[in-house]
């Protein structure tokens, strides 16, 4: 059988949707590993300055300071998005004596550190930047740039008085509750104890860099870095490109993904030689940016964020709108996909029809590829053959004709991943190709518990720690509060609560109902009763059920690499069913009904 899409003007919009499949599973196959996540090395141990930062000593947090010894109503872990809403959101319900920490040296979580050549975002920057009616910001783009996200957080932190309440450069080594006081114990490497009622994690999954699975990583004599801690020092340049000290070297970046994709251009234009290491080909969209019109920004409506934000999940949803404002490839995808959603059997899902679309999409992306990439061996091998939302869509257009460059080599590892790294460079199929800088573009821990981000041990009532409460899974109320762990919450944390690929919106719904939560329980400890199990039938009555998509995909961090039995804490494992729009709903009826029912107040 073939179909015909119709849908756009390739070559080949004609194909076998029997031999596509096989292919799709062929290639999946070469990729699965028995060891999933644990083909992984973590940034510890030999591998520890892979995760050191670069930026600290230009930073507020790389400025010498005392010990501090304090007690504090709350302790907001991370500076990131998650802990820059809940702060502003504790400060809006008059919880004023709150501290953050954060081991990065300013405030901007993944901004902070993602710094590389041409970090962008790739969700529209009015839904995604937070507090842009508050703090009257305007983007200046659709999608903005990494510094702009930055600023926008020191912004925020300047504005809402928070660097005086925040211990940035700061890493915390360990958090024990103390039944005797009633606080959580909090100790960090810099010599600080502090003592919080409450504790907020907004760690976020995207924290942790994790390094690819290669032997001999440490045996490399020439530069090497993580993409997240870029190093203007060995590169020169800045955000904007420009890396002058690279005119005379060679360099490998391995990986694919987001950032890989984003770096790629700028390594093209200055590097005398560049080697791109790829194990699985990304799906790279067209970009479409554009300034942001300063009239139509002004004359949009009080409250107009919020609602643009769960316009963005009706879309990815495929509820039905009247019109599509975001209009970027993944929803105009997302629409094409509903628009047959329901016109199966008795009105339920049209999996063929939905399928048949999904192979015309990765068809069109399949030949942009031809029609730009000119070495038509090159071309072919940055083919990607899976579904389309198996990884997340990228958008660029500077990485496909980036491989036009005479300097620009693809080393396709077809699935299989370099073999191994010498003291000179990086060996595949026998050959070594020697550099002066390796770039590790390979990604984050984001398949850990996101608490686990932080590096410390979270240690509950009884001396329980909380990998030991969740030995055999993750038991939440909300993904947020869990017993024997009395104040504490998880924000930002996508496990057991709802996703959608704009991280920024369940975050800043989840801060907003702790702070008002703490603004009631302040003088009361508080803890989880029996509503955990609630939650869990709950979620398995609701959830996202995507073991079926998942397990024709290719491997990455959306599918636990793969892995789909047993639990999973990954970023699309335990999901709540009705997406952000119905969780934040859950949480306005619970504070409303339910509370009391649900969790057992101890006057402290
Ligand atoms: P990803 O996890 O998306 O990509 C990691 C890459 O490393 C993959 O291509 C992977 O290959 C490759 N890799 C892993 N091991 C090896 C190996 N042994 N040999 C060769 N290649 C290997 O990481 P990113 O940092 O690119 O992105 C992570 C997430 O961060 C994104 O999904 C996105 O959510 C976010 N992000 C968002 C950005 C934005 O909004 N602009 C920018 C950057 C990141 P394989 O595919 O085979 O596993």
């Amino acid at each position: 059988m073939t179909v015909s899409t119709g849908s756009h003007q390739s070559s080949s919009n004609e194909f076998d949707p029997a031999r596509l499949r096989q292919k799709y599973r062929q290639e999946r196959d070469k990729r699965l590993r028995p060891e999933a996540n644990t083909q992984y090395l973590d940034v510890s141990g030999n591998y520890a300055r892979f995760a050191s930062d670069p930026y600290l000593e230009s930073s507020p947090g790389g400025r010498p300071r005392e010990a501090r010894i304090a007690e504090v109503d709350t302790l907001i872990l991370g500076g990131g998005w998650s802990g820059l809403q809940m702060a502003v959101r504790l400060e809006e319900a008059g919880v004023r004596d709150f501290l953050i920490v954060d081991q990065a040296g300013d405030f901007g979580g993944v901004w902070y550190w993602n710094r590389y050549p041409g970090v962008r975002c790739d969700i529209e920057s009015y839904i995604y930047m937070p507090l842009l009616e508050e703090t009257g910001t305007m983007p200046t783009e659709k999608y903005v740039g990494g510094p702009e996200l930055l600023e926008h957080a020191r912004s925020i932190g300047r504005g809402y008085d928070l660097y005086s309440r925040a211990l940035l450069g700061t890493t915390i080594t360990d958090i024990t509750w103390s039944e005797e006081r009633s606080r959580w114990a909090v100790s960090t490497e810099r010599g600080d104890l502090l003592h919080a009622r409450f504790v907020m994690a907004g760690t976020g999954p995207l924290s942790r860099p994790k390094l690819p699975g290669i032997k001999g990583i440490e045996s490399f004599r020439g530069k090497a870095f993580h993409s997240s801690r870029w190093d203007y020092r060995v590169t020169g340049g800045d955000w904007s490109g420009g890396l002058d000290k690279l005119a005379d070297k060679r360099v490998a970046l391995i990986g694919t993904g987001a950032s890989s994709v984003q770096i790629l251009p700028h390594l093209a234009a200055s590097a005398q030689q560049v080697y791109l290491f790829q194990r699985t080909p990304a799906v790279v969209n067209t970009r479409g940016n554009r300034p942001t019109a300063p009239d139509w920004y002004r004359n949009l409506e009080a409250g107009w964020q919020r609602k643009r934000k769960d316009h963005f999940v009706e879309l990815m949803s495929g509820l039905p709108v009247a019109e599509d404002l975001i209009d970027d490839e993944a929803t105009r995808m997302a629409r094409k996909v509903a628009a047959v959603a329901r016109s199966g059997p008795g009105g339920g899902p049209d999996f063929a029809a939905m399928q048949a679309i999904d192979f015309g999409k990765m068809e069109e992306i399949r030949q942009r590829v031809t029609d730009i990439v000119q070495n038509p061996a090159t071309a072919k091998s940055l083919q990607p053959w899976y579904d389309y939302f198996c990884k997340r869509p990228l958008f660029s257009d500077d990485y496909y004709p980036a491989f036009n460059n005479d300097n620009v080599k693809l080393v396709d590892t077809d699935g299989r991943g370099a073999d191994h790294v010498t003291e000179r460079g990086i060996v595949f199929d026998g050959v070594e190709y020697e550099v002066d800088l390796i770039i590790y573009s390979t990604g984050f821990d984001s398949n850990a518990y996101t608490y686990k981000a932080g590096g410390y041990e979270l240690t509950g009532r009884g001396g329980v720690s909380l990998a030991e409460h969740w030995q055999h899974g993750m038991r939440s109320l909300h993904g947020m509060m869990t017993s024997r762990f009395p104040n504490l919450f998880l924000i930002g944390g996508v496990e057991q609560a709802a996703i959608s690929t704009n991280f920024a919106h369940v975050v800043s719904g989840q801060a907003a109902h702790v702070a008002a939560l703490t603004a009631g329980f302040l003088r009361a400890g508080v803890t989880v009763a029996e509503a955990e199990q609630r939650w869990a039938d709950e979620l398995a009555r609701v959830h996202i059920d995507r073991t079926r998509y998942d397990a024709e995909c290719t491997p990455s961090y959306f599918n636990n690499e793969g892995k789909l039995d047993g639990p999973r804490p990954t970023v699309l494992g335990g999901q709540y069913g009705r997406g952000p729009i119905g969780y934040l709903a859950v949480l306005q009826e619970w504070a409303a009904t339910g509370m009391d029912r649900d969790i057992s107040i101890t006057t402290a």
